[in-house]
């Protein structure tokens, strides 16, 4: 006991001594806080790795230094974390002027150096309608992204507009030349489309034409927009989903509550950041917001199917009522509608799978069967708007039921 209260107070030494000399780094062990990491299962293919690929710090209008991103991200147990500052906004420029829009991806990639968290080199390009927001990821330097004019002070209001004036076809070329992952960001936005309803304009579908456009946002911060959902699957878009952050991941999204932050599913070959990119670019991605799973019908039924399994199946004694347990071993509250004839005891048509449990159901399955069937809407996995995942739920009854 002694030992174990010395070597935890040497820990904690060091470790207060590692963020002293490192200036901000950060370690964290997810396994310290495992009840808020976001957790999804790897699928039978790929590895099912969690991304937040929008967020900011005081670089441009977040509130917070890059090595705080980086400690939230390592509390939620993300693989892979990007800062995308607004390029041609930065509010706290009089206090922190830095024209070299590289150093808050610089800051938290020293941060992270030790901790295995991926930090992909991010920017946002930042303009009003008809553009709107998008972020460039992957990126080899921000700075071409941005025009910033060498005779101009950059305290003047000439310089923040010569920056707002240089065209946003320009930027998204520079990234198309450093083959950036490009989405479009929060179209619902209501400060700039009032209704509220995705769409869009001319310049976007130019782009997109261009291939210069390869995603889109259908969650950010506390908004899911089905219309940015139905314009991803119409225009061959990757799904994503993000933070947005730019305050406090625990004031926006009270793990005490149970609430999660948006990210972005990814599903990849190899925990890397070339592998993640290749996966962004080839659509392999689901967005997982408030309790919901988004994507392509191909991307999301690999992730529940891997969530969900069956444990036992049996029937209760003397009985024709199938005793049916179902594991599920991530972080969603699955809700399954019965879409079969069959009825169940004690329970209506709605069977709630809760995180990281097993949920027992009896079916009035009327015969002895050896092997049960049942189809079910996954109420909270959408495969396009207002359309859930059907799944057919099914197992070999177990001969032996007196143990059970
Ligand atoms: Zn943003």
């Amino acid at each position: 006991m002694a030992f174990t209260k010395l070597t935890s107070t040497l820990g904690l030494l060091s470790i207060s001594a590692s963020l002293l000399w490192a200036h901000g780094s950060v370690k964290f062990d997810p396994k310290d806080n495992p009840e808020r990491a976001i957790e999804f299962p790897d699928t039978a293919e790929y590895l099912t790795l969690t991304l937040d690929p929008h967020t900011h710090s005081v670089f441009s209008d977040g509130h917070v230094w890059p090595n705080i991103r980086v400690e939230e991200a390592l509390r939620d147990g993300l693989d892979a974390l990007a800062i995308t500052e607004h390029l041609e906004y930065q509010p706290h420029q009089a206090d922190i002027p830095h024209p070299d829009r590289n150093r808050s991806w610089q800051q938290a990639s020293s941060s992270a150096k030790e901790s295995g968290l991926l930090v992909i080199h991010g920017s946002e390009i930042t303009r009003s309608q008809p553009v709107g927001h998008l972020n460039a990821l992957f990126l080899s330097d921000s700075n071409a992204l941005v025009h910033q004019p060498t005779d101009i002070s950059p305290h003047s209001k000439e310089y923040t507009q010569a920056i707002k004036n240089w065209p946003a076809e320009n930027a998204l070329k520079a990234a198309g030349e450093q083959e950036a992952f490009v989405f479009l960001n929060h179209l619902d936005w209501t400060s700039q489309q009032p209704s509220g309803i995705a769409e869009l304009t001319d310049f976007h579908l130019e782009m997109i034409d261009q291939g210069l456009i390869q995603g889109i946002e259908v969650a950010n911060t506390h908004n899911y927009s089905e219309h940015s959902f139905a314009i991803a699957l119409k225009h061959g878009l990757t799904v994503m989903g993000s933070s947005d952050i730019h305050g406090l991941i625990d004031w926006d999204y009270p793990p005490a509550q149970g609430a999660h932050r948006p990210v972005t599913l990814v599903l990849a070959a190899e925990r890397t950041k070339a592998s993640m990119h290749e996966a962004l670019n080839a659509g392999r991605t689901a967005a997982w917001f408030n309790n919901l799973l988004i994507g392509r019908e191909v991307n999301v039924r690999p992730i529940v199917d891997a969530c969900i399994s069956i444990e036992h199946v049996y029937y209760l004694p003397k009985t024709q009522i199938l005793a049916v347990s179902i594991h599920n071993q991530s972080d969603a509250k699955f809700q399954l509608l019965n879409e079969s004839d069959y009825t169940f005891a004690r329970r209506g048509d709605l069977i709630e799978l809760e995180p990281h449990q097993s949920t027992l159901i009896k079916i009035r399955t009327g015969v002895t069967l050896d092997r049960f069937e049942l189809p079910v809407s996954v109420l909270n996995v959408l495969v396009a708007p207002k359309t859930p995942l059907r799944l057919k739920l099914s197992g070999d009854v177990e001969e032996k039921t007196d143990s059970l």
